[in-house]
């Protein structure tokens, strides 16, 4: 499908996308570029890339796929440090949590060669950096386009193929509706659980010890989404900025309704509104995006396909 695709940053999403990449058999030569050299000998190491570089300009030289895989704010100083380097045609797309305001900065600094294709995987876990990712991450999940509306359409469905050859599923939406879509499912429990940490965080220290050792089911699901990536989520805070502060003052509002609930033992009030939430669990699972595929830790090591190349130019071996 692809003769050089340049992946930038190479952590949980980046190196997923790589691992499918390979598993799919998609392109001849995987590049990867991440600032932190780091993670570009790991990336060799790891033999996800043929060659990994920090210099940007390098990387996409060529390439007819360029995929951000970086904190949403990084995305608009990537394109223009690359837009003079881009090849004609080249496919540039982005895995970014966050679209409208992403989308916005990007494209300014795009030249009229190349086709801008936004992406959103709607797949992760809390770890991140290249040994977190794995091939399947991607599989039955959604990925949702917003491609703007006068991008070239063979672009977008080769986008289309790529992300359905990981075994996702497509679905295009305008950017502004993801942000709010995502604020709400995505954006607003990360909050949430970032918030019940840190005040378990500010108990005093007797009753804080207490709260980890005898953290029950709820508050540990709460402190396994508040351990994502600070850098990632600061970045989504501060671009789907609008969505978030809309969605917090209606969830601030229903919290006011139970609190005063309580207040007021209005038990029928309080049964009604968890009969409510529960059907809605019913309704994730009864489409089948309850669980993931399989754990990322403990999982099988990624093998590639292809035959290990030469170790200095770049290989694909282990
Ligand atoms: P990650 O594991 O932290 O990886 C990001 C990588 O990008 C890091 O290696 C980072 O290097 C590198 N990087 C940062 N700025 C860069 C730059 N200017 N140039 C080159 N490399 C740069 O993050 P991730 O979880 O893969 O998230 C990446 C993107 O995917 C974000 O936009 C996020 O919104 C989106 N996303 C994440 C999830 C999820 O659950 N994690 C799900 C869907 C979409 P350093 O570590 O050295 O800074």
């Amino acid at each position: 499908m692809f003769q050089k695709v340049c992946i930038i940053g190479f952590g949980l999403i980046g190196s997923s996308v790589a691992r499918a990449i390979h598993k799919a058999d998609l392109a001849k030569e995987i590049v990867c570029s991440d600032l932190s050299q780091d993670v570009c000998d790991k990336v060799m190491e790891l033999g996800l890339a043929n060659y990994a570089t920090p210099n940007l300009q390098e990387a996409v030289t060529g390439a007819d796929l360029v995929i951000m895989a970086v904190p949403v704010r990084q995305s608009a100083a990537i394109a223009a440090s690359i837009k003079d380097h881009l090849a004609q045609d080249a496919i540039i797309t982005d895995v970014g949590s966050v679209k409208e305001s992403v989308i916005e900065d990007v494209s300014v600094h795009l030249p009229d060669h190349v086709h801008f294709v936004p992406a959103h995987p709607i797949a992760g876990t809390e770890y991140s950096g290249p040994e977190a990712g794995f091939a399947e991450l991607f599989e039955n999940r959604w990925c949702i386009l917003t491609p703007p509306p006068e991008v070239d359409i063979r672009a977008v469905e080769k986008i289309t193929l790529m992300w359905e050859a990981f075994g996702a599923r497509i679905e295009i939406m305008d950017a502004k509706r993801h942000d709010m879509v995502l604020g709400m499912t995505s954006h607003l429990p990360h909050l949430i659980a970032y918030t019940i940490v840190g005040t378990a965080v500010d108990l005093e220290d007797h009753m804080q010890d207490d709260v980890i050792s005898f953290s029950a089911g709820g508050f540990r699901d709460f402190t396994r989404i508040a351990a994502s990536d600070p850098v990632m989520w600061r970045d989504i805070f501060l671009t789907n900025k609008d969505s978030v502060l809309e969605l917090l003052q209606r969830f601030n509002e229903d919290l006011t309704a139970l609190q005063r609930a309580i207040r007021n033992d209005d038990g029928d009030f309080l049964q009604q509104f968890f009969a409510h939430t529960r059907h809605v669990r019913r309704q994730i699972i009864d489409r089948g995006q309850a669980n993931y595929p399989r754990s990322p830790i403990g999982s099988k090591r990624y093998t590639p396909r292809s035959q290990p190349r030469d170790k200095k130019s770049g290989s694909l071996s282990e």
